[in-house]
């Protein structure tokens, strides 16, 4: 797949009214909050093994039917449903058998649709106060933010980052319990409509070892014990 990262590949996907309408109804979400995402996960690892991986599929085209698992929804919505989809909309070559890598991006994308669909933010405000958790911030990001403030960048610079503990980037300053300065004490994020994309993403396209004990939303719908995305 050739699209650069979830998040573009979701923007793309969103423009696609076919793809739009496929949603998880109440009991798929069930489905999926009692099985746990790692569960999901290697469901989803056996069907694109089994189905998408050869270089001719048996019944491609028809082998991924329109309901009866969450992972065939998410395969619909996300064009990974047949070889000739992943080849329209990810430019995956046809007529030769899925790498490896090919074959964890696919399941990657599905099981961020799904996730998508599950996840509920308790706004607990717990991801933004992790001792030690760092959020890196680019130049663009910077300039953002800065502007969002009625701040100039320098200013912005100076008064609201830091060096990185390896001295490679600047990131967010932290109060002194390790909470982001942004985080408000009603845990909203003062910045929200312009925040880093490191906070953006969570836990859509990102998450670690840690994330499931940290984030209540997660832990409701995974089980596993990394549940990496
Ligand atoms: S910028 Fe906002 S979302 Fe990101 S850590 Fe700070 S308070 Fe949380
Ligand atoms: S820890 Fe999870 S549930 Fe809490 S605010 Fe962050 S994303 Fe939402």
């Amino acid at each position: 797949m050739e699209e650069k990262g979830l998040s573009a590949a979701f923007e793309r996907l969103n423009r696609s009214a076919f793809r739009r309408r496929f949603k998880l109804s109440a009991a798929m979400k069930r489905y999926v909050a009692e099985k746990g995402l790692e569960t999901i996960r290697r469901h989803a690892e056996d069907f694109v093994r089994q189905r998408l991986a050869p270089a001719h599929p048996p019944n491609d085209g028809r082998q991924t039917p329109m309901k009866g698992h969450p992972v065939f929804l998410a395969q619909h919505a996300t064009a990974t449903c047949c070889r000739g989809c992943l080849n329209r909309w990810w430019h995956v070559p046809l007529n030769v058998p899925l790498t490896a890598l090919q074959q964890q991006k696919i399941v990657n994308l599905i099981l961020a649709w799904i996730l998508r669909q599950v996840f509920v933010c308790r706004c607990c405000g717990a991801c933004c106060r992790i001792p030690d958790g760092i959020v890196r911030v680019s130049e663009r990001e910077i300039a953002r933010i800065a502007a969002f403030l009625g701040e100039d960048e320098e200013t912005f610079i100076a008064a609201e980052t830091e060096l990185s503990p390896d001295r490679k980037s600047l990131i967010l300053k932290s109060r002194a319990d390790g909470a982001c300065v942004y985080l408000t004490e009603d845990n909203r994020c003062r910045i929200h409509p312009v925040k880093p994309d490191k906070c953006r993403t969570f836990p859509y396209e990102w998450t670690n070892p840690d994330s499931h004990h940290i984030c209540p939303g997660l832990r409701v719908c995974s089980t596993g014990p990394d549940g990496m995305i």
